[in-house]
């Protein structure tokens, strides 16, 4: 089956060996969980010496299977065909069953969270294909979501959420269950299972509904306010449960990490040079400035928070894509996601002025009506969350800043190379911020 998996793996989504060269693939794992149902860790090889292991549910059928979309079909062994079993509702509801139950098969490690009610036997469907990992929704009540590029140490997005539906903060979804194993002695995170937030919209697209009724509307664009200070009330709420339940220490601020970023991105990104020294200078005034620091979410921004009829939830706290496992796990300035979201709300805003064909940061009507929105809205936010936090992010506005622009500048890094168009975004705020 190896070249049909081949071409099936290296086609998905959350493949992350785009760009590299696949050498060879091996199973490392395979689980039997009932019957054709096998849980598979295949791990690829590049040419470059680097690696990654992925997870594979595999449901074996030796006939034409309805209803499969073609994402779904990996291969053929034989006269058996390979069906990516997240796809069968009753392979799907199988591996609800087997968190339910807590049970241990072949090694992995099925785990209900206390006093959660899972709808096992609800109807199971596949959302989220395009995302980096893959989700099966359970009726309207459970999100089950499994990891696809699996990697050894703790999973900050099981274990933040854990804490925090364990310490009753209702504006996460609260952690249902999960699956693990061990590979020599560590531990890999497999999967997790949350309530769903049924009927809930995306920050990010109520915050673009929004900008996109600013540049068509004269008078729109002003709605998301309300919105925005619940947020930052929200947000607030959930690094008070982190601090309470994990702690705060005080640290240097990590004048060096951000150094290192822009030292790194400064002559790869076109123009980014001409500003470096000043958000250099910015930098090391915070020298010898001591941090709170803390669990935080790591990767916040308004795609990472839904909006249900009762509340807004923060959602995959998985951490700053890329990194390895520990460094995504280390406390950190909870400024750092003040500054996540504030730089959020003015890509809602620039990229709606791009794709009007306006440009950011310069005063035309437009480009100043499109600022307006963005102070007002990370105002609101930043007003919620003192009033919730009990301190203004604005009261340490060099920090603050400083978070920004270290977060502008990866955006600079990954705009150069992958959306050219959208480069004016965080260059604009970066003169803007050290301007
Ligand atoms: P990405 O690659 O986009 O970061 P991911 O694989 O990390 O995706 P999530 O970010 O956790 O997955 O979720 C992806 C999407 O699924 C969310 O943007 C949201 O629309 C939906 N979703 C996730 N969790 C829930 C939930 N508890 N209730 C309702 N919808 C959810
Ligand atoms: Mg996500």
């Amino acid at each position: 089956m190896t070249l049909s998996l081949q071409n099936w793996l290296t086609a998905q989504r959350w493949y992350a060996g785009r760009g590299r060269v696949l050498s060879s693939l091996y199973e490392s794992t395979s689980v039997r969980l009932g019957d054709d149902l096998d849980l598979k860790l295949i791990d690829a090889k590049y040419d470059n010496g680097t690696r990654d292991r992925y997870q594979v549910l595999i449901r074996w059928t030796d006939g034409p299977v309805d209803g499969y979309p073609d994402v779904a079909t990996i291969g053929h062994d034989g006269a058996r065909t390979a069906y990516d079993a997240l796809y069968d509702p009753n392979a799907a509801q199988h591996l609800l069953s087997l968190v339910d139950g807590d049970a241990t098969v072949g090694g992995l490690h099925f785990s209900k969270e206390p006093g959660a009610d899972l709808p096992v036997g609800a109807t199971a469907r596949v959302i989220g294909a395009e995302q980096s990992n893959t989700s099966v929704v359970f009726g309207t009540s459970a999100i089950f979501k499994v990891f696809r590029r699996v990697t050894p140490g703790i999973n900050p997005d099981i274990e933040l959420n854990r804490v925090l539906a364990r310490a009753g903060n209702g504006h996460v979804a609260r952690l249902l269950g999960s699956f693990d194993t061990e590979i020599d002695g560590e531990p890999y995170a497999l999967g997790m299972i949350t309530a769903f937030a049924a009927n809930s919209v995306e920050g990010w697209d109520m915050a673009t509904a929004s900008t996109r009724d600013l540049v068509t509307n004269p008078d729109g664009g002003s709605d998301f306010v309300a919105e925005s200070r619940r947020l930052g009330e929200a947000v607030a709420t959930v690094h008070q449960t982190l601090a309470a339940e994990l702690g705060t220490a005080e640290e240097p601020f990590p004048v060096d990490t951000l150094l290192t970023r822009l030292g790194a991105l400064a002559d790869a990104v076109p123009g980014l040079a001409q500003y470096a020294p000043a958000i250099e200078e910015r930098y090391r005034k915070l020298a010898e400035q001591s941090t709170v620091v803390q669990r935080v979410h790591g990767d916040l921004h308004l795609g990472q928070v839904l909006r249900t009829p009762e509340a807004w939830l923060v959602i995959d706290f998985e951490g700053e894509p890329g990194q390895p496992l520990p460094e995504r796990r280390r406390p950190d300035s909870a400024l750092r996601d003040v500054a996540g979201v504030l730089r959020s709300y003015e890509y809602a805003a620039y990229q709606q002025l791009i794709e009007g064909g306006e440009e950011p940061g310069g005063d035309e009507p437009l480009a100043v009506r499109a600022r307006e929105w963005v102070d007002r809205n990370c105002g609101a936010f930043c007003d919620g969350y003192a009033a919730a936090m009990g301190t203004d992010p604005r009261d340490s506005g060099d920090l603050l800043a400083a978070y920004e622009l270290d977060k502008a500048v990866y955006e600079a890094g990954y705009e150069a190379r992958y959306r050219p168009a959208w480069l004016k975004i965080p260059m604009a705020s970066i003169q803007r911020l050290v301007g």
